[in-house]
């Protein structure tokens, strides 16, 4: 056993986490309610019941929105570098909780510790961002085609922000769309993942620590840990400005809808059905790691994970062999121990869910090269783990053009580049996309308008993961959505543009005259 799992206690994890008993449920600033049923997160590392939580009922509901829209007319008035400040704390508090937080992710949610610590260093990154963008929250100013006025942009901020998360990055998503909201001047209140309750009470808990030190008013977060019933009701809420909703294409499909109906805005960020290209003149060493680590990391359940590989025809066995053979190598286990490259799916339905795709894209004419299994047995009583496998397919399957969470990964064969990025392209996903070549020519077309759809396209790394400073997000059904670095402050705020006359005249613009 690794010295990391012996030392592993969830107990006292929670403990440092500041997660009790009578806290465990929907909080705003330091108060909590809890007039809802109570749920039960399972560890899908050991099966074991981490905690019951008391989740948040129609009447907590009400309450949780007025202490928002209350902290809100306060909050809008501090200056945007003092909004940073705050969000800079919290960075230093999660550097504080970054060991705790990261155990928790990895035991609640199955990812590997590396990866769960992973997930709170990019909550400490994008702190550590938003802080610098609270000093440029700047609009464009233009000069007036009449004399003596002037003209200008600016950002003001929305209200509150719904965020509804996925339970695969239970933590980063809600600092994603938290640290930038705030300092733009929003409040915010975060319906997570039924899934993973217990990472957003402790994520609620460190802001909590920041909300009382710097006395603010307790609505600027909220975690309401609640089900779906009411976080349909944060999507069709008038006094929402904003939800940015993180999960499945089918739900996504409905919270924009019904967002929209209500003229609200939303950010959707939704399932990927992502491609590596593997050229000729590809680096077939690297394309191997890119692969299987894009394939089997997170078990597949990343919105980023690799599901397709377009191969050419000519190093097409060559990859295929050498796939099978890594795929032989993996290890499959307890995501703390760090020797382990793959961990459980999140619960049975995902087990399910995978093993209905093996038997569909079998059905459709999937041969498997490297055949899926659920693990029984010493480690597995879960019963989430799973075998990462291989089908040779047609990119027009049904299966395919589907995104399945968990390891399966599909091979195609091309044999020009502009077939590769037409396969590449033909899914109704646009996430993550990747080309491997050492060719520069290729590497520009896949790039260029000609070339790949999505919202994010690689050269010679893979379709997984991200880094902060750019825009996150896809095209078609993924969504539209942006969140995380670059510009993407702008959809968390209203433009305003603004004329100014100085003089003592009103000229109309246009050119236009009305004499009285
Ligand atoms: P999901 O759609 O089942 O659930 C996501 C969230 O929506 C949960 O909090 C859930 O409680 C809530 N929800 C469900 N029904 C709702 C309703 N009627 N009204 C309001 N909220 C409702 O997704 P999941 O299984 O938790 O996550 C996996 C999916 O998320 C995958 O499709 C993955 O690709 C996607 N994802 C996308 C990104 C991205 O950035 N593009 C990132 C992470 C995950």
């Amino acid at each position: 056993m690794s010295k990391k799992i012996k030392d592993f206690g969830i107990e006292k994890t929670l403990k440092n986490l500041g997660i009790k008993e009578e806290n465990r449920g929907t909080s705003v600033g330091g108060k909590y309610f809890a007039s809802g049923k109570t749920i039960e997160s399972f560890s899908p590392v050991d099966g074991n019941l981490i905690a019951k939580i008391k989740t948040s009922g129609e009447s907590d509901y009400d309450k949780v929105i007025e202490m928002a829209e209350k902290a809100f007319k306060e909050f809008r008035l501090m200056p945007a570098p003092k909004r940073g400040e705050i969000v800079r704390q919290l960075g230093q508090k999660l550097r504080q909780y970054k060991d705790d937080l990261g155990k928790l992710v990895s035991y609640e949610m199955g990812k590997s510790l590396q990866e769960g610590l992973g997930e709170v260093q990019e909550m400490i990154d994008i702190c550590d961002f938003a802080v610098g963008v609270s000093r440029q929250l700047h609009g464009y100013t233009m000069h007036s085609e009449r004399p003596g006025h002037r003209m200008y942009e600016q950002y003001h901020p929305l209200g509150i922000v719904g965020i509804i998360t996925a339970f695969n990055f239970p933590v980063a998503v809600w600092s994603w769309n938290t640290a930038l909201a705030w300092i733009c001047g929003n409040v915010t209140i975060w319906k997570p993942s039924e899934k993973t309750p217990l990472c957003a009470i402790a994520c609620q808990n460190i802001m909590n620590e920041v909300i009382k030190e710097n006395n603010l008013p307790e609505g600027i977060s909220s975690v309401l840990v609640a089900d779906h019933e009411i976080g349909q009701k944060l999507v069709d809420d008038k006094r929402v400005s904003l939800v940015s909703f993180t999960g499945s294409t089918r739900v996504g499909r409905m919270v924009s809808t019904n967002v929209a109906q209500r003229f609200g805005k939303s950010i959707l960020e939704l399932g990927g059905n992502n491609a590596i290209i593997i050229s000729k003149d590809a680096d077939i060493d690297m394309s191997i790691i890119g692969a299987v680590f894009g394939a089997v990391g997170t078990a597949g359940q990343r919105c980023t994970s690799t599901r397709r590989l377009i191969i050419h025809e000519d190093v097409y066995d060559e990859v295929k062999n050498r796939l099978e053979k890594a795929y032989g190598q993996l290890k499959i286990g307890n995501p703390l121990d760090e020797t382990n490259h793959v961990g459980p799916l999140i619960d049975m339905d995902a087990v399910n869910m995978y093993q209905e795709a093996i038997k569909k894209g079998k059905k459709e004419g999937a041969k498997f090269i490297v055949e899926g299994e659920v693990l029984k047995g010493k480690g597995y009583e879960s019963g989430c783990y799973v075998k990462p496998c291989i089908a040779e397919v047609k990119n027009s399957y049904e299966i395919v053009q589907h995104e399945t969470f968990a390891p399966i990964l599909y091979l195609i064969k091309y044999k020009t580049l502009e077939e590769a990025i037409a396969i590449q392209n033909d899914v109704p996903q646009g996430l993550s996309s990747a080309i491997m070549t050492q060719n520069l020519r290729e590497a520009e077309l896949f790039l260029s308008q000609a070339g790949s759809d999505c919202g994010i396209a690689n050269v010679n790394i893979g379709t997984s993961g991200a880094e902060i400073g750019g825009a996150f997000g896809g095209e078609k059904e993924t969504g539209g959505g942006r969140e995380s670095g670059s510009d993407v402050w702008k959809y968390y705020m209203r433009r305003q543009t603004n004329t100014i006359n100085y003089t003592a005249q009103l000229p109309l613009a246009q050119g236009i005259k009305f004499d009285l």
